[in-house]
């Protein structure tokens, strides 16, 4: 047997029964595939099938607002994606007729569509000879080949695009994409993968030259970012101000309190006596502290977050003219209709 046909052999055995599993719509597997580079089985299922019922097809997403798809969204983090996906819903209809296009050279270049993405969608829905490279790929294919280099390389990551090319059953794309895919999800697993059970095992370089927790190597980690954060929840009466986020480095689109952001950690009283704090609250005689919390410390990929949130009632007649130009009023009741931060919703919650 080669080694697709023993990967195949395996999946029929031990595969799991996922909610997209054999499905051959272009447009469910796209989102399961958008949502899966979120998030793990378990919590990708749960938004999958609130997505796929709020949105049926193409065309309920395209007319959606933005606003409504980051609702849906809102906890997965990485925003940019529902936003492209979104868009390029937006396009499909417009350009496509709501038609989900099936070759290579035009899904590549729809927003959002990477090459990854684009194999999935031929293969699975449309059953072309496309391999599928994602994490679990990249785990099984560099140890079974013994790819020593890191594998987030543009040249090793194109070499073992080649590999998986090579090892692909062109007939049975779409079961071979699967099979190797959930393969490295429960059997080559990251840590303490069950080399003693394995079906790959004669053949894997990395078994025999005992180098299997070594591969996949990747390059040294960039450096995290700090960033201070200081959230405003301006109370009056029932209602709150918040403002959509415009700025492109995080969170673009999504709701937020006033903010002030600091290059490094001031204490309550620094940023009380600074001029940008005087900025956003020119007259503070008419707030009222009420609450100022902890540091909370929220981790992205590449920044740590400092975050303190002010509690803080205006007087209940006065209207600032600051914050009822630059904010939405809003009901604190209605937060929940917008697409926040999890550092926000989390804060909210507690
Ligand atoms: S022998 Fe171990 S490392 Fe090699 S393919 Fe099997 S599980 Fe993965």
């Amino acid at each position: 047997m080669n080694i697709s046909e023993i990967l195949t052999e395996w999946y029929e055995i031990h595969k799991r029964n996922l909610p997209w599993r054999g499905i051959e719509n272009p447009y469910f597997i796209w989102i399961s595939e958008i949502i899966l580079q979120q998030t793990r089985v378990s919590q990708g299922w749960n938004y999958y099938e609130k997505f796929i019922s709020r949105f049926p097809d193409i065309s309920a997403l395209a007319n959606a607002s933005e606003d409504e798809v980051l609702l849906l969204w809102q906890g997965l983090g990485y925003y940019s994606r529902a936003r492209n996906l979104h868009h390029t819903a937006k396009h499909i209809l417009k350009y496509f007729n709501g038609i989900f296009p099936n070759r290579y050279e035009t899904l590549i270049k729809l927003k959002g569509i990477g090459e990854y993405t684009a194999a999935a969608i031929l293969s699975f829905a449309f059953k072309k000879p496309f391999p599928v490279v994602d994490g679990n790929v990249n785990r099984v294919i560099s140890r079974f080949f013994g790819v020593t280099e890191p594998v987030d390389l543009p040249d090793v990551r194109k070499k073992i695009y080649i590999l998986a090319k090579n090892i692909l059953n062109e007939k049975k794309p779409d079961i071979h994409n699967q099979a190797i895919m959930e393969f490295g999800a429960l059997q080559c697993v990251p840590q303490n993968p069950d080399c003693a059970n394995c079906p790959l095992q004669s053949g894997c370089v990395a078994f025999s030259k005992n180098c299997v927790e070594k591969i996949p190597a990747k390059k040294p980690k960039k450096e995290v970012e700090n960033r201070y954060f200081h959230y405003f929840f301006v109370k009056q009466n029932e209602k709150t101000f918040i403002r959509k986020r415009q700025e492109s480095d995080i969170w673009r689109n999504l709701y937020e309190f006033p903010l002030l952001e600091t290059e490094k950690n001031l204490s309550e009283t620094e940023i009380f006596d600074s001029q940008e704090f005087k900025k956003l609250f020119p007259d503070f005689s008419k707030f009222t502290i009420l609450n100022i919390s902890q540091i909370i410390e929220h981790q992205l990929t590449h920044q740590k977050i400092f975050t303190r949130f002010y509690e803080i009632s205006l007087s209940q007649n006065f209207a600032n003219s600051y914050f009822f130009e630059n904010f939405k009023n809003i009901d604190f009741a209605e937060i929940s209709d917008f697409a926040v931060p999890k550092l926000i919703e989390n804060y909210l919650k507690n």
